[in-house]
């Protein structure tokens, strides 16, 4: 469904609830990660997306303490009172909205409740974080309603909290950022040490698949948690034995780590190389869009998955099939896993012309093998979250 008919399904939904129009309402989209993997918390580089998916939230004023919020896909209703929002065990969708408005009412402002209703087209928990989307459109609008002006980067860290303390999950903030600051036919370029962003244009020579395995494997929490113990050891040894500051492998070059890995046990050696390797590949690939090498920048992504596969040890057999299968597809120009690892999803680099046999092929291939399709969505970069005026 275009987001047009999104918008309209909402509104008409809207005043069927709550028999009146709304006075506020909000778009925002879901990311894909394009390169950088793992670097967030290495203090490094990602090149993002927001993307042609995305969630509407509509509300309006209410006079009372209480608020009404309906998913408007579900057509289900929570209420509660603006001044004891708690997280719920049941209906989880409302504590991304309920971990949102604690955050705005943080800054100040929240006093009054609000009849909310969202609704959207991106499809949830596949990696197109369809949880930042309602973040983020949730707080543009109830911000908007509450008179309150807030920055990206505070909003940002509102609906990053919201995960960490409503809906359990400990993200960092690529999700949110890229959401925000989306833009049609353009990559965000994030520096995770300053939290600083800026867009690199993409052109119009190319879109993107994203490929869900809903491959899921077990241990993915320990596992995050021993990958990202094992950079900061790779960072501790390195800022012993270089004659520069290193407080995080971002400090670290690929020539440093060809020159001194022999002091490290293998196994972090590797995995240290993932990041360092990715942030290099980050700030190359940027290069290569600003001259127009959009091949060039694909070979990087499939760079990327080797190094995943390789070094890192995130990759597993079902991303592996549907990556190696991309390296033979005419037409595709890079593909590599998305986000944490260990499953999920492969985002692919294709030129518009090839998306659609490349995505037929892409699933062929990978049901050849497992017995069923991945799903393919096309992904084109696009705007981030904005207040409909
Ligand atoms: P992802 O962010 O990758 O889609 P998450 O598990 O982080 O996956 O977030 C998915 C959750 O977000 C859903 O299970 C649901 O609770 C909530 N959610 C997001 N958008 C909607 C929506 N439009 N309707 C209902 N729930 C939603
Ligand atoms: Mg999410």
């Amino acid at each position: 469904m275009v987001n047009e008919a999104v918008r309209k399904e909402l509104i008409a939904k809207y005043r069927k609830v709550f028999e009146r129009d709304p006075e506020v309402m909000a778009y925002a989209p879901g990311r894909i990660e394009v390169l950088g993997n793992h670097t967030d918390y290495n203090e490094g580089f990602v090149l993002s997306a927001a993307i042609n998916y995305g969630t509407f939230f509509a509300a309006a004023r209410n006079a009372e303490k209480a608020c009404r919020l309906v998913a408007g896909d579900l057509m289900k209703e929570v209420a509660f009172d603006v001044g004891a929002i708690s997280r719920s065990s049941v209906d989880t969708w409302q504590n991304y909205v309920k971990g949102t408005l604690a955050g705005l009412a943080e800054v100040g402002g929240v006093e009054h409740g609000f009849d909310g209703m969202f609704f959207g087209n991106i499809p949830l928990g596949s990696g197109l974080s369809s949880s930042a989307a309602l973040e983020m459109s949730a707080g543009l609008a109830l911000a908007r309603l509450y008179g309150m002006e807030v920055d990206k980067l505070t909003l940002a860290r509102i609906g990053q909290k919201a995960e960490h303390a409503y809906a359990g999950c400990k993200c960092g903030l690529l999700d949110q950022l890229s959401s925000l600051a989306g833009q049609p036919g353009c990559l965000v370029k994030t520096d995770f040490r300053t939290l600083k962003y800026e867009t690199v244009a993409l052109g119009g020579d190319a879109c993107f698949l994203m490929c869900n395995t809903h491959a899921k494997h077990a241990l993915v929490d320990g596992a995050y948690n021993e990958l990202r113990a094992s950079c900061e050891q790779g960072a501790g040894y390195f800022a012993s034995v270089l004659r520069h500051p290193v407080k995080a492998l971002r400090d670290v070059s690929m020539a440093e780590w060809v020159l001194y890995r022999g002091g490290l046990e293998a196994l972090v050696a590797d995995r240290s190389a993932h990041p360092i390797g990715e942030n290099e590949r980050v700030l190359r690939g940027a290069g290569l869009l600003a001259s127009g090498d959009l091949n060039g920048f694909g070979a990087l992504m499939f760079d990327s998955h080797e190094s995943s596969r390789r070094l890192f040890g995130n990759s597993c057999e079902e991303l592996d099939v549907v990556v190696d299968a991309a390296k033979k597809i005419p037409g595709v120009m890079g593909a590599r896993l998305s986000g944490g690892g260990f499953g999920g999803s492969v985002v692919v680099l294709a030129h518009p012309r090839d998306v659609e046999t490349a995505s037929v092929a892409l699933a062929n291939a990978y049901a050849a093998r497992f017995g069923k399709a991945c799903d393919v969505s096309i992904i084109s970069p696009s705007a981030g979250a904005y207040v409909l005026e």
